[in-house]
């Protein structure tokens, strides 16, 4: 116990010396993954943590300080307390974690994750959607593994927007400044306790940014911050919005994540010796280890040499207007004389981020990426295939199956989305650690142990969760003033535990389809009010505020909320975040998902269902085209080579045709026990089938076998032939 205080212990009121790690553990994000340590948060004040929407840090900032001396004589907190930070302490330390078990000579690699975005914490606004959520859950599953990685990212002040829908349905967006003094962020101090800065020349100006650090277990994430003193408003603008400005603000953002990214890594005296780009934004940070190189004395072909043999690019983006592509002039303005120091022409330069498809006067970010990786994937086989036809002009004269990118599939940190419910279900039927074998497949059938009844109840009281918080959202709008009485229905105050409950949250992009049910009005009024087989369905998502088609389809699915001839069994649940999501993807009946295919490159939020036992119903698309094996969901089967239109007809035919003859009438065939066990057979085998393979465990070790290892192995053989050759030479 001789732990310092915390540098800012004055933030918080005197902490009793019996509970002085409290401030330790809120920091470390490994709380929010960690059932015991929520309870413990959650103990310390129910009423506030419910009120802070679960930050730790806030709580322990607004907690009465008599209440704190209370607890500190309180036998039964005082035992969770230790536990937990006993919990802590050993999860930080151990040392026999799986990749030092399986590879020992490796331990001491880094690899360095960039990426725009990380969804870690509903309190930590710092993703807009499933790529941060994936990038946060790369880094939490890396933690767990022992894999050796740091994060890189962004300190946004204000983050992406808060979601409002008016009365008329519109999509309103809220930016609220977020107040870093009451989250777990850090300024990141160099080793003789310096504020970390880095600067980056963009166009005629030098922009400084401030960085900062989060703790996600054992990995540490890195925030550029530009928002300082010595910057022009408009740069300090520059880190403040998530995906915010127009293509300048963009490329602005994208140099200093990728150049400043890595002189940040630098400062800090971090060497990765694998340097992963999650998409193509941070994807500049070739080009600064290219300078990097020449300016060791490499000449640029070396350089770039080293630096593709160190890389790994992620591409998640199937449409080709979701690729950053910046016109020569632009680059040549905000980038301008850099190419001097990495001993190049423009033209070479250029070359670097060219993609043959389109004129020679654009800067492709992700054929930088591809260019420039010794390891280059997709994130499902689906996407995988698309990815090669979009690309297979970077290799000109091959075959489609030579193009060299591979697949690592999408997962999911199993820790962070499982139900406390159903965490306790699998620890008593699969056993206590079960988590740390929540990617063995064998282990998974014992689900096949657990009694219907008692899955079935589980469920069921997921669901009425999930209706409580939605109601209590309600309440709070109605009680507040801020709502109508319209909007108080359209919003699922009608919504009942008996009737069938669809789940469609994501994204509101005009490719997810989320009116594709209102196609056949009559046909979707007679099933939803069935008097004996009802069905209801839940909407979330927000649409980028430039996305006009976007705002509009959230506008139209509000309106059949608002309808009186839908019964209140419609209804759009405001605001989809990493919070809501939790309640969706564990408290519905039925997940959906209807992508125009081949659109969605995986998707992740049907994992979430499946693994709380929610079974999908979703187009053939992304994970859920090796997910679905005929008996954990229902498959609705595209057939992509149509005009929009016809496709739209098609798979709205296939969906009605499900719900209608095989998806309502299982979850309404009951026994005289009110079980419906047809139904949870479904269940058992979507979890047993689902869970592992589509784990974050899963996926990070495809990564770390596929290509970190690899790498890093490479790294080390030449490294110690280097130092045979300074020996004998
Ligand atoms: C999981 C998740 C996503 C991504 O899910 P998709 O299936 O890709 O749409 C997006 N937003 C939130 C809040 C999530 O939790």
């Amino acid at each position: 116990m001789t732990s310092q205080p915390p540098a800012h212990s004055t933030a918080y009121p005197a902490i009793p010396s019996a509970l002085h790690r409290l401030p330790d553990v809120a920091k470390n994000l490994w709380w929010s993954w960690t059932p015991l340590a929520r309870e413990l948060f959650e103990q310390l004040d129910p009423t506030l943590w419910r009120l802070t929407h679960h930050n730790p840090v806030r709580e322990l900032q607004m907690i009465d300080p008599e209440r704190l001396v209370a607890l500190s004589r309180d036998a039964v907190f005082l035992r969770l307390y230790t536990v937990t930070v006993r919990a802590f302490d050993q999860y930080m330390a151990a040392r026999d974690h799986w990749f030092g078990r399986t590879y020992p000579a490796l331990r001491t690699h880094r690899i360095a994750y960039f990426s725009a975005e990380f969804g870690l914490h509903s309190s930590l606004p710092l993703y807009s959607g499933g790529l941060g959520i994936l990038a946060g859950d790369h880094l939490k599953e890396a933690s767990d593994l022992g894999v050796p990685m740091v994060g890189l990212g962004f300190m946004y002040s204000q983050a992406y927007f808060r979601q409002v829908v008016n009365a008329e349905g519109w999509q309103i967006a809220v930016y609220d400044p977020f107040d870093r003094e009451a989250s777990p962020i850090e300024p990141a101090l160099t080793s003789s306790g310096a504020q970390v800065t880095v600067s980056v020349r963009i166009a005629d100006r030098l922009v400084t940014c401030k960085v900062w650090r989060v703790a996600v277990g054992r990995v540490m994430l890195y925030l550029l911050d530009s928002d300082t003193p010595e910057n022009e408003p408009a740069d300090r603008e520059l880190s403040a919005r998530l995906y915010g400005g127009d293509l300048h603000t963009r490329l602005c953002q994208e140099i200093l994540l990728g150049i400043g990214g890595v002189r940040a890594l630098r400062a800090m005296g971090v060497s990765p010796v694998v340097w992963h780009a999650n998409e193509g934004h941070p994807a500049f940070l070739t080009l600064e280890r290219i300078r990097e190189g020449v300016i060791q004395g490499l000449s640029p072909a070396q350089a770039i040499d080293l630096v593709r043999n160190t890389t790994v690019f992620t591409s998640h983006t199937p449409v080709p207007a979701g690729h950053d592509i910046f016109p020569a002039g632009m680059i040549r303005e905000y980038l301008q004389g850099y190419w001097d120091e990495l001993q190049m022409s423009f033209e070479e330069f250029l070359a670097l981020g060219r993609h043959p498809g389109y004129s020679a006067d654009h800067f492709h970010m992700t054929a930088l990426g591809i260019n420039l990786a010794v390891f280059v994937n997709g994130v499902s086989h689906v996407h995988g295939n698309v990815t090669r036809s979009m690309f297979r002009s970077l290799w000109p004269g091959r075959t489609e199956d030579e193009i060299p990118i591979h697949v690592v599939t999408n997962g999911i940190h199993v820790p962070t989305w499982i139900a406390p419910e159903m965490h306790r279900l699998y620890s008593k039927y699969l056993g206590p650690n079960w988590i740390a074998h929540c990617d063995d497949q064998a282990r998974w059938q014992r689900v096949l142990d657990i009694p219907d009844a008692e899955l079935w109840e589980t469920r069921q009281f997921l669901k009425r969760k999930l209706l409580n918080f939605i109601r209590r959202r309600i309440g709070l709008g109605w009680m507040h003033g801020d709502l109508s009485a319209e909007q108080v229905i359209a919003q699922g105050a009608l919504l009942r535990s008996y009737p069938l409950t669809i789940g469609f949250a994501r994204r509101f992009a005009t490719y997810k389809r989320a009116t594709l049910l209102f196609t056949d009005l009559e046909r979707l009024r007679r099933l939803l009010l069935d008097p004996w087989k009802p069905v209801q369905i839940v909407f979330a998502g927000k649409a980028h505020p430039a996305d006009e088609h976007g705002r509009a389809l959230i506008h139209e699915v509000y309106r059949f909320a608002k309808d009186r001839g839908f019964g209140g069994h419609i209804a759009f649940v405001e605001d989809y975040d990493m919070h809501l999501a939790k309640f969706l993807v564990q408290g519905v009946d039925l997940w959906l998902n209807n992508p125009r295919a081949p659109l969605e490159a995986s998707g992740t939020s049907g994992q979430k269902a499946s693994l709380n036992g929610v079974p999908n119903v979703s187009v053939v698309d992304g994970w859920w085209a090796e997910g679905y094996d005929g008996t954990n969901g229902w498959a609705i089967t595209s057939s992509p080579n149509q005009e929009p239109e016809q496709q739209d007809r098609h798979d709205a035919e296939a969906l009605y045709g499900l719900l209608e003859q095989e998806i309502i009438p299982l979850y309404y065939e009951r026994t005289h026990d009110g079980v419906p066990h047809g139904w949870v057979r479904i269940i058992k085998n979507a979890i047993r089938t689902i869970a592992p393979t589509f784990s974050a465990r899963r996926m990070l070790k495809d990564y770390v076998t596929k290509a970190y290892a690899p790498i890093m192995s490479r790294r080390s053989t030449s490294a110690k032939r280097q130092s045979i050759g300074q020996v004998t030479g």
